[in-house]
């Protein structure tokens, strides 16, 4: 069994790649258990410095890296080179953690009590398409770290830079068998993943549906799991804001990677009585998107990651939707999707169902009341923009909102030295941050009596 990588932008072939079977799977995941081992005896500042030599490798391989990105999903080479340098980052930030796994000294009487942060083995990370190194970093960094084996399963559409990160982490000098990358299907070596006694966590990073699934198998080991998955995030813009501020950067809050986003602010909501003035701004804004060959360097928004996937996006979009006006993208071959606003009825399809394309729909409000209640109308919460110049309003709406990363006059949401992940059925548990090492241990308490 194997795959074939095609451009997106261009539909040219650029590899092919094997993929593994369950047996195969089961013998990498053996491996690990042996490397974990090993790697769990090494001193920590020896583990820092390993992963401070894998952060060096990745850093000068970042060009390369980009490039791989750039042709096997699209993205901009621009953001391609971002995420690369992003995985350097993420390594190099726990890098920091083996030496800093600090556990208590609890006093009780009759002797000494401490906890230990024991590791808990083989961490399986499966991940999705949409941007495939940066959240396979999120998981494996932090797990070595904390003296864990990983084993990765990139998506079957998007395996190339995760390949790469494997072979860098080797010529960096880590042990054989601690960080491999499976390649192959979801229902065959991310479901191994999940049946394989040896692998204790599963990180997953995907769809909602595919999320409760591995959630109700790993129930079965009682194995721990982290899950980040959809959303349909709200920016909301409030009377009081800098409107032609929100309008000009709300574009790239929901266009940016083409939509593919899981902080996508899909759902814009924009008080009534600066409707107006706001789509006028905005309309300008998304005309001025820069959608094109992503090998470009001012290219702002590539295509879509795969033909399959632009028919999905294009599902939403028949004769009867209620589009207000698009931007621009090529003719020809591609996975091209223009971006497109819409102004959809509360409660349909377009406001309700995550996308995962260069769609936004607008909805307007009455007041602060009404765009709570419409921003926290989903069965999702993970991100989030709140526009308003009024700072009480600011603080009141942001601790209102159901979202896990939430963003005052910008729309920022990740950043590696601080938590990430959802609310309700965007996700369970929080990576990146200081505490993300932590997640991938056991808190282990020794009673040593003193009589
Ligand atoms: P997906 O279909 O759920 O797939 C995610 C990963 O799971 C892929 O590697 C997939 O493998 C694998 N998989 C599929 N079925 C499986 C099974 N039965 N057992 C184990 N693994 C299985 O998601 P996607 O379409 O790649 O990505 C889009 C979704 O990810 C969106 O909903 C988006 O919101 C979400 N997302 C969330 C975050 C976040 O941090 N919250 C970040 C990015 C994306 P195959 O590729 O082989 O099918
Ligand atoms: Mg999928």
């Amino acid at each position: 069994m194997s795959y074939t990588v095609i451009n997106p932008a261009d539909e040219s072939i650029v590899t092919e790649v094997e993929h593994l079977d369950e047996a195969a799977t089961d013998a990498a995941i053996a491996r690990a258990v042996v490397a974990q081992r090993e790697w769990a005896r090494v001193a920590p500042a020896d583990r820092a410095r390993a992963l401070r030599r894998f952060a060096d490798a990745v850093d000068a391989d970042i060009e390369h890296l980009a490039l791989l990105e750039t042709r096997n999903s699209g993205h901009p080479i621009t953001q391609s080179r971002w995420e690369a340098g992003h995985v350097r980052d993420v390594l190099e930030y726990y890098s920091a953690s083996p030496e800093r796994l600090i556990g208590k000294q609890i006093p009780v009487a009759g002797g000494l009590d401490v906890t230990f942060h024991e590791p808990l083995g083989v961490v399986g990370v499966i991940t999705p398409w949409n941007f495939p190194m940066t959240i396979a970093s999120w998981g494996f960094a932090p797990a070595l770290a904390a003296g864990n084996a990983v084993v990765l399963k990139p998506a079957e559409w998007t395996p190339l830079t995760s390949l790469r990160l494997g072979e860098l982490a080797l010529e960096a000098g880590l042990p054989e068998g601690l960080f491999q990358v499976l390649a192959g299907r979801g229902s065959v070596v991310g479901e191994r993943f999940v049946t394989n006694p040896a692998v204790r966590k599963l990180v997953f990073t995907g769809s909602t549906e595919v999320g409760k699934r591995i959630m109700a198998g790993a129930a079965d080991q009682v194995k721990r799991v982290t899950l980040e998955l959809g959303g349909k995030s709200a920016n909301i813009v409030f009377a009081d804001s800098d409107i032609e501020k929100a309008a000009a950067t709300a574009p790239y809050s929901v266009f940016d990677n083409a939509g593919q986003d899981c902080c996508a602010r899909s759902r814009l909501l924009v008080q009534r009585s600066v409707y107006d003035r706001f789509m006028e701004g905005f309309e300008q804004a998304v005309k001025n998107v820069k959608v094109g060959d992503p090998t470009l360097e001012e290219t702002e928004v590539g295509p879509l990651v795969t033909l399959a996937h632009r028919e999905s996006v294009a599902s939403f979009i028949d004769d009867s939707a209620p589009v207000a006006f698009r931007g621009s993208a090529p003719d020809g071959p591609g996975a091209w999707f223009a971006p497109t606003v819409v102004t959809p009825e509360r409660g349909s399809r377009l406001a309700t169902e995550e996308i995962f394309g260069p769609v936004v729909s607008v909805l307007p409000f009455d007041d602060e009341a009404d765009a709570i209640a419409l921003a926290n109308d989903t069965e999702y919460g993970l991100s989030g923009s709140i526009w308003t110049n009024d700072l009480g309003r600011g603080i009141r709406v942001a601790r209102a909102v159901e979202g896990g990363n939430l963003s005052v006059n910008s729309h920022s949401s990740v950043r590696y030295s601080t938590p990430f992940g959802g609310f309700k059925q965007s996700g369970l548990g929080r990576e990146l941050g200081p505490d993300a090492a932590e997640h991938f241990t056991e808190t282990k308490n020794v009673f040593f009596a003193s009589e």
